[in-house]
């Protein structure tokens, strides 16, 4: 998002030259400069011991088992603290490993993804509200449903780095 406006003073924001940057909106009264900003989350490949994967069922997405647990990091939170935070939350499962997967870069949210695969022993799945439903899913089938490989689609390309490191 760029701002037109001081989130400070409210004041109406003006070009200024900042070095490398280029031209970045600046407010005169708080001689401060306001960079662009984007949302970011972690998303989460979660494999157990027998390779299979939980997906999530997420209704306002789609009616298939689509997605990946995932959510936005809070100030103050690593990228690994998110990720550790949303299995738990979301599908009740403390992870034993977390491995990072990359970045994503989700263009129609402005969201930066973080990948991470996050390995468990097999569990009961534990849902919270915001998850219609989840299954452990083997690796194989998991490709079935999810979205097609697409740019910004990052469940796809965390889903392609874990079946490779299966070889
Ligand atoms: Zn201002």
């Amino acid at each position: 998002m760029r701002y037109k406006f001081c989130p400070l003073c409210g004041a109406e924001l003006k070009d200024k030259e900042a070095g490398d940057d280029g031209a970045v909106p600046y407010c005169k009264e708080c001689d401060r400069l306001w960079f662009d900003t984007f949302s970011s989350c972690s998303i989460v490949l979660v494999a157990n011991e027998y390779n299979e994967i939980v997906l999530l069922r997420q209704g306002y997405m789609s009616d298939k088992y689509t997605s990946f647990v995932s959510g936005y990091i809070e100030p103050g939170e690593s990228a690994e603290e998110t990720a550790l935070r949303e299995v738990r939350e979301e599908i009740g499962v403390t992870l034993d490993s977390l491995e990072y997967a990359g970045t994503y870069w989700f263009a129609k949210k402005e969201l930066l993804m973080h990948g991470f695969i996050g390995r468990a022993k097999k569990c009961e799945l534990t849902l919270s509200k915001e998850v219609d439903a989840a299954e452990w899913t083997p690796a194989k089938d998991v490709v079935k449903t999810l979205f097609p490989k697409a740019p910004g689609n990052a469940a796809y390309a965390i889903y392609e780095i874990f079946m490779e490191k299966l070889k």
